[in-house]
């Protein structure tokens, strides 16, 4: 029996929907996951755009044909958005765009009426591409993810090669040649595409509940107001920070920061005011250190940072940058930034104590506030104005 690829295309369709209906009711709405809201998106961009070629050889064709090209690249931009989900932040939507966009625009161009190829090369380049960055990301992902990525990751590379493929010859061979029609034809690649389309639905349980779980750890590890680390996690860091610190001989500094009269300041303009000195505090903070120190909220309004490889007299510095940062910061909600006073105190040498640092740190941030604070103090009575 030889398959015709209409009754293919409308058999890929009812697989696609019953898994886009699977999906959205089991997974996504219980998980609420990114990932599955991508494949989902996906999913309905492939069903729709399927349903659009239907329309070939009909007088609709100059517009569906375009349309069906678009959507299909939109699907493939939406499983790199997915995969990449898992792994980081999704790419700007002027990424995900970009494939469509240029499709659309090289498929009017290319007689959309009668050619039932419109716009192919750029069509058929996009799928693979975008596929291709998809499996990228999913073999960037930490081997221990999960248990099916790697089976997904290898399922999306075989599909994005058929598709460069399928790109190459159409380039090579154009539409009629003899390798695009039998190797790389519509109906081996409609097969394909069915057969991968089910090997991810099956492994996307898996990655949203993983990605789920994700979620939910780096919500235990980060302070809701400022998104920095909360109390727990910054202590849990710093100590492995430290231990690592020590092995390598390196010294490091801990600055405890807590702002003055912060009390006022919620009296005088509000809570909410309150809040937004706290998050201009820690933007402030991060913006002024490395990337690679640790930042986090110790408690109400008081802040902790530790410096690897930092000298008291530099972190003392560093405070005075992040107060000057903080005044120059602007903010709609509160009229007058609150100032802040820190203590700081270093690795004794070849000793790691956490515990000890925070208390020496403490005491010169005492030591700060009844000096008249808005200043730092470091830890064995050294004071450094930061005024
Ligand atoms: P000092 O200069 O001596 O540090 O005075 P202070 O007013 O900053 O210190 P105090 O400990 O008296 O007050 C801290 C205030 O911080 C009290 C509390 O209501 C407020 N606070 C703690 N957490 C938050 C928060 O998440 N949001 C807001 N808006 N206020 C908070
Ligand atoms: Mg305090
Ligand atoms: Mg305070």
């Amino acid at each position: 029996m030889m398959l015709d690829i209409a009754t293919l295309r409308v058999a890929l369709a009812v697989v696609d929907l019953t898994l886009l209906l699977l999906f959205y009711f089991i997974t996504f709405r219980r998980t609420r996951s990114t990932y599955t809201g991508w494949w989902c998106l996906a999913l309905l961009l492939f069903l729709s755009g399927n349903a659009a070629y239907l329309m070939d050889g009909t007088p609709h064709q100059v517009w569906t044909n375009p349309l069906g090209n678009v959507l299909l690249v939109a699907g493939a931009a939406s499983i790199w958005a997915g995969a990449r989900s898992l792994r980081t932040t999704v790419p700007k939507i002027w990424y995900l765009a970009a494939g469509p966009a240029i499709t659309a625009v090289a498929s009017v161009l290319d007689q959309p009426a009668t050619n039932v190829w419109s716009g192919g090369p750029a069509y058929l380049g996009f799928m693979g591409l975008l596929i291709g960055l998809g499996c990228r990301e999913l073999f960037l992902l930490d081997r221990h993810f999960s248990r099916v990525h790697l089976t997904l990751a290898v399922g999306s590379g075989l599909l994005a090669t058929f598709y460069l493929g399928r790109f190459a010859t159409f380039v090579l061979e154009g539409r009629d040649g003899a390798v695009f029609l039998t190797v790389f034809g519509s109906v081996p690649m409609t097969i394909c595409s069915a057969v991968i389309m089910v090997v991810a639905s099956f492994t996307m349980a898996e990655l949203s509940y993983e990605q789920q779980t994700q979620d939910l750890r780096s919500r235990a590890t980060v302070d809701g107001l400022t998104g920095l680390l909360n109390r727990t996690a910054f202590l849990d860091l710093a100590e492995n920070e430290l231990r690592r610190l020590n092995r390598a001989r390196t010294t490091a500094s801990l600055i405890l920061a807590d702002l003055d009269h912060f009390k006022g300041i919620n009296d005088e303009y509000g809570h909410s005011a309150g809040d937004a000195a706290l998050q201009a505090f820690a933007d402030a903070c991060t913006t002024t250190v490395r990337s690679s120190d640790l930042v986090g909220r110790y408690g109400g309004e008081e802040f902790i940072i530790l410096l690897p490889g930092v000298t008291p007299e530099r972190a003392g510095e560093i405070a005075s940058d992040i107060s000057a940062r903080m005044q120059a910061s602007t903010s709609l909600v509160i009229p007058r930034l609150p100032t802040a006073s820190y203590g700081i105190a270093s690795t004794a040498p070849g000793r790691v104590d956490l515990d000890a640092m925070i208390g020496s740190a403490d005491a010169a941030l005492y030591r700060a506030k009844t000096l008249g604070r808005d200043r730092s103090v470091l830890a064995g009575g050294l004071e450094e104005d930061s005024a």
